[in-house]
């Protein structure tokens, strides 16, 4: 067989393996949206039933005979097609190389340890489970030596996340956030200057959701290719066709819901935007956490919140809800729309001193692998260094190391993209502000389409042809710095709060 119909029918394969994936993604989102409170049983046999599909068809032994044999034929491939074949190898081997015996040990335990995470943060318990954080460690530490990295695990567990990173690349990153950030915060806490986010009250749901949906529709969001739905935590999942995104309301929090809906068409933008011809391949698929998470982010954050963003959208807000801004000035709301307030909780941060928190998990994940902290001592670990980096202790542990899900079932190296995200999403914001100046004044003018533009010829139609630090490259022409992150903080807060 010649190398473009082998090429072609592994092709085939890929493609019934996405379907299937897409179908358990809808299920998913239809669970968390629309399920009625009794069904849960029947969805779970369901999503049973699809998951042991979905890995035939991943380890079907025809699709690694049809790798293998591009493979050998390598140098008769295009780069394209090189770059499908080396991520359907990536895929494939982590299908076929982990025992049965050993997926079903880890699914057993990670929904044993959500259970155990839930009634250990209800009584404050770390004690309880510690035993099964211990296991879960312990598994993580197995699959990586399954896959081939039985000596770096943690390097293993963050580049399943993002891609070509590892520990050493994050700490360096890291510690020069680190040493920026802590200091601006200090001097934060000290200012006298607060945001009122309590004016906020009474905003009807059904018009923060038109207003929303203007928001949403201008910056670029196609609805003929996706929908916001309401469920308890916001997410987006589905691929480039069909993007199902979802938020939450609070009559007396409307800009929790605005801007946690904007993130999420952030992540709904990046993958509308890869090549739609190619969602069954690493062509057409995101190239990780951390650049997900920098789509999200920069219009979440360096778009949505800055001056002209606000210049453009605030007399629709205020014609929107006219009583319940009738005594907020607009020096109010653009304080409350930035506002910035320190917090043990790492969900209720800010953006300022969100960075802290996952530095502080990044460091406990490292330590733990290394073994060079224990697991009972986690606790201890954690409200020293919440006290070093937030200069706020925890009173207990579900303040402190109980807060997060993450670590129940297994999600070590995760954390660490939601500040890589972060970092290059204000690299890319200040490349942008190179190319075009005047960027904020078209936005004053509600045209958001260059920077849409912009981001999907350098970020989305590369797909996975670039890891998360060639794509900074790539789009910047600069390694990954996190000095453009600290910079942007600076100077979006600097002159709000430390007048
Ligand atoms: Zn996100």
């Amino acid at each position: 067989m010649n190398t473009n119909a082998v090429f072609s029918e592994l092709n085939i394969h890929l493609r019934r393996a996405h379907l299937l994936d897409s179908i358990g993604q809808l299920l998913g989102w239809d669970e968390q949206v629309n399920l009625p409170p009794d069904s849960a049983a029947q969805r779970a046999a369901q999503h049973a039933a699809l998951a042991e599909t979905t890995h035939a068809a991943l380890s079907d032994p025809r699709m690694g005979e049809l790798i293998t044999a591009l493979e050998t034929q390598r140098e008769t491939l295009t780069l394209d097609q090189q770059v499908v074949v080396r991520w359907a190898r990536r895929d494939y081997d982590r299908a076929t190389k982990l025992p049965a015996e050993f997926v079903r040990e880890k699914a057993q335990q990670g929904s044993r340890g959500y259970h155990a995470w839930a009634e250990a943060k209800k009584k404050a318990d770390f004690a309880s489970y510690a035993p099964v954080l211990e296991k879960n460690l312990e598994l993580a530490k197995r699959e990586a030596a399954y896959l081939g990295h039985a000596a770096f695990p943690y390097d293993y567990m963050i580049d399943r996340h993002d891609p070509g990173m590892s520990a050493a690349v994050i700490e360096k990153l890291f510690d020069e956030l680190k040493s920026g950030l802590v200091p601006f915060v200090r001097e934060m806490v000290g200012s006298p200057i607060k945001a009122r986010t309590d004016l906020m009250r009474g905003f009807p749901v059904e018009r923060q959701r038109d207003f929303l949906r203007e928001v949403t529709e201008k910056i670029g969001f196609n609805y003929q290719r996706g929908r916001i739905d309401v469920s308890l935590h916001p997410f987006c999942s589905g691929t480039g066709a069909d993007i199902r995104m979802t938020t939450r309301f609070d009559a007396d929090n409307p800009l929790d819901s605005l801007f946690s809906s904007i993130h999420e068409t952030g992540h709904g933008l990046y993958e509308q935007g890869l090549a739609s011809d190619q969602h069954h391949t690493a062509l057409g698929q995101a190239a990780g956490m951390g650049v997900h998470e920098s789509q999200s982010r920069l219009w979440e954050n360096q778009a949505a919140r800055s001056r002209g963003f606000w210049r453009f959208f605030e007399p629709k807000f205020r014609a929107a809800f006219s009583e319940q801004l009738e005594s907020v000035s607009s020096d109010e709301l653009y304080l409350a729309i930035n506002a910035v307030e320190p917090t043990l909780i790492r969900v209720d941060a800010d953006e300022v001193t969100y960075n802290l928190h996952i530095v502080l998990r990044f460091e406990l994940e490292k330590k733990l692998f290394a073994g060079t902290l224990a697991v009972r001592d986690l606790p201890k670990a954690w409200n020293d260094a919440s006290q070093a980096l937030l200069g706020l202790t925890p009173s207990n542990d579900c303040e402190g190391v109980l807060q997060d899900v993450h670590w129940s079932d297994g999600a070590f190296g995760y954390f660490p993209s939601y500040c890589v995200g972060n970092m290059m999403a204000a690299q890319l914001w200040y490349r942008a502000l190179t190319l075009r100046p005047k960027l904020e004044e078209e936005f004053a003018r509600g045209d958001f389409t260059w920077l849409l533009s912009w981001l999907r010829e350098t970020i989305h139609a590369q797909g996975k042809r670039l890891d998360t630090l060639g794509l900074v490259r790539h789009a910047t022409g600069e390694e990954l710095s996190p000095k453009w992150l600290l910079r942007y903080l600076k100077e979006r807060y600097g002159p709000l709060y430390l007048r």
